[in-house]
This record gives C-alpha cells, structure tokens and sequence, in this order.
C-alpha cells in the first residue's frame, strides 16, 4: 500500500514538473514569434503586427502601419518617414 502511494505521488511530481517545463517553452515560443511578426510603423512610431497591420510595398521593401490614415501619410512622402 505504501509502495502505491510512493508511485502516485512520483506520478504526480512528473506530471507538474514536465507541464511547468511544456508551458515554459510555449511562453518562450510565444515572445519568440511576436518578435519576429511585429514592425515599426515608420509614421507614427508604434509596434504594429504583421499579420493585422496594412502593408505597403515601396522600393521592393514592406512597410506596415496601424491604420489607413499613416499608410496614406507614408505613400503621400516616403522618403519624409525614411530618413528618420
Ligand atoms: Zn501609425
């Protein structure tokens, strides 16, 4: 009986440790990827996401802004946002 209550417990130590571990790699993937999917709005000066943002091309390069209004402001005078 004591055997059976020295496992369950060992069950259960490895079960919290590996599900600690699992989501400790999952948050480390998460800053990883919002990295690599967010860009400087040249306009305005904020992060904004990739994947949300509207994207401009100029010069064979991709540029994002968070809303029409910089986007429209970028095309108008690119080179007034890239030389910053
Ligand atoms: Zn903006």
């Amino acid at each position: 009986m004591r055997r059976i209550l020295y496992l369950l417990s060992a069950v259960i130590f490895v079960t919290i440790i590996s599900g600690y571990v699992m989501n400790s790699n999952v948050l480390a993937d998460e800053k990883k990827a919002a990295e690599k999917t967010t860009a400087k709005d040249l306009v305005c000066g904020m992060d904004v996401d990739k994947d949300k943002a509207l994207k401009a091309d100029h010069d064979g390069k991709a540029y994002y802004f968070c809303s029409k209004h910089c986007e429209e402001a970028f095309k108008k005078d690119p080179s007034k946002y890239l030389k910053k």
